[in-house]
């Protein structure tokens, strides 16, 4: 059977799923831009959840915070570094649109504040981020006010150990115990965070668990839970908990792939259709290519080959976990238009001696370089194309683990990449 080519026309093209891409549409559909969006499964299934700013400022492990004042201080220490290029009112207001859009669509979150929170790791180690999901926004308060609280995992669920987040956490949160309970008909052999999250949007699974938890917590009203309170109704399976227990409950992350990260990927596959985007999700662009008045891009699904034609398109493909970038004998390179990649000057120098040296690793700065208009340069050292813009840890200049700035980075640059795509949408070019 001869397999037909698919063709759709829209003004702005997508490339990526991750928070960078997802983020990316959001701020397109509030400034009514037509978008299509592909990309294959990212980093979101892997994040916590929260939605780092800036927590530390890279060379340094101290933290920061106010991620305001940080950005002062990033601008002058790392003036390369891709938030140093955006103003600061603009990165508040990225992640205002993008978490009033999760909200909106069911997955309530903190919205940025004056300082950062210190919220728990899976761990029981604390960090800065500055957004949180409404399920975790309770330890947080509970860990700053002290009160009693009891965390409580599950047999059979490996990754998240209540002992551990206690025995980590003792020593600044001395109020603090653990305990361990059966799942709902889990009781034997192990258990899944995304199964017992699936699970959880069960009314009588719910009124099960409520059970086990409120004898466990004895006289104490505060209980913290790895984070597998349901998939696509968290905040209502949270509340519900609340109520049949009378107990204030609250969020963990885990380690990935996380619920949180898997309920922010199915939220955006079911939503953005809804929106009016066309999405095409799972699947990678394979070509793209530029003519003076349009973009083309190439792909193909089950279904057979896709050709998308856009007036402008956003590059967020990530690094090396994603495909964004790649790592060869003879250097990194960036696979879908093979555009020049800042790295370092030979594979040796990619790692330092030591892997905790407070200098970081080179290679957590490789990326493409952008100019004030986020458009990737080409090799002449001139933007690749003026439909080009980039987003996301594409970015060169950025160790986003260390300055614990994944989300912030990814936010923000989208943000100014949609304003830059506009800017040519509305030349009409
Ligand atoms: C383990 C882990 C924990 C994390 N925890 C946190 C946290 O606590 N807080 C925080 O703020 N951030 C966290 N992050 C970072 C965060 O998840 C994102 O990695 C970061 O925000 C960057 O997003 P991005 O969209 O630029 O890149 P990615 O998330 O890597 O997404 C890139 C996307 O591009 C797609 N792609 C690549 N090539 C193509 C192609 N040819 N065609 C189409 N699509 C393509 C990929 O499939 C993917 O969807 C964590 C990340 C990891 C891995």
């Amino acid at each position: 059977m001869k397999e037909e080519t698919r063709h759709f026309e829209t003004e702005l093209a997508v490339v990526g799923s991750g928070l960078a891409g997802c983020a990316a549409s959001i701020f397109a559909l509030n400034r009514k831009i037509k978008i299509a969006q592909v990309g294959n499964t990212g980093a979101v299934a892997y994040t916590t959840g929260y939605l780092d700013l800036l927590g530390a400022v890279e060379e340094s492990s101290k933290a920061v915070e106010n991620p305001w004042d940080g950005l002062e201080l990033l601008k002058k220490s790392h003036p390369d570094h891709p938030l140093s290029h955006i103003p600061a009112q603009d990165i508040a207001e990225g992640f205002r649109q993008f978490t009033t859009f999760l909200g909106e669509s069911g997955i309530a979150y903190t919205g940025p504040q004056e300082t950062n929170i210190t919220a728990l790791t899976p761990a029981g180690t604390l960090k800065k981020t500055l957004c949180v999901p409404a399920t975790m926004a309770a330890g947080p308060q509970a860990f700053a006010a002290q009160r009693p609280c009891v965390i409580i995992d599950f047999h059979g669920l490996k990754g998240f150990s209540a002992r551990e987040v206690v025995a980590n956490l003792r020593h600044k949160w001395p109020q603090l115990t653990a305990a361990r309970v059966d799942f709902p008909d889990m009781e034997k052999g192990e258990i899944y965070p995304e199964v017992m999250a699936r699970a959880l949007e069960v009314a009588a699974t719910r009124t099960r668990l409520a059970e086990l938890l409120r004898e466990a917590a004895g006289e104490i009203k505060t209980i913290g839970l790895p984070a597998l309170l349901g998939m696509h109704t968290p905040d209502l399976v949270r509340s519900e908990l609340e109520r049949l227990t009378g107990l204030t409950i609250f969020e963990i992350p885990t380690m990935p792939p996380s619920v949180p990260g898997i309920r922010l990927r199915e939220m955006f596959e079911q939503v953005f259709p809804q929106k009016g985007i066309t999405l095409i999700p799972q699947q990678k662009i394979t070509a793209l290519s530029f003519a003076p008045d349009r973009a083309q891009l190439n792909l193909r699904d089950n279904y057979g080959p896709i050709v998308i034609h856009a007036k402008a398109v956003i590059l967020a493909t990530g690094r090396f976990l994603s495909g964004g970038l790649e790592a060869h004998i003879t250097g990194i390179t960036e696979p879908l238009l093979d555009l020049p990649v800042h790295q370092p000057p030979s594979r040796t120098d990619w790692y330092r001696e030591q892997y905790t040296d407070r200098q970081g690793h080179l290679i957590h700065k490789a990326g493409i370089e952008i100019d004030a208009s986020c458009r990737p340069l080409g090799k002449n050292g001139t933007p690749y194309h003026e439909r080009l813009f980039a987003a996301g840890i594409i970015l060169a200049h950025q160790d986003w683990i260390r300055g614990r700035s994944g989300a912030g980075i990814a936010i923000a640059t989208a943000y100014k990449a949609v304003q830059a795509a506009e800017d040519l949408l509305h030349a009409r070019i």
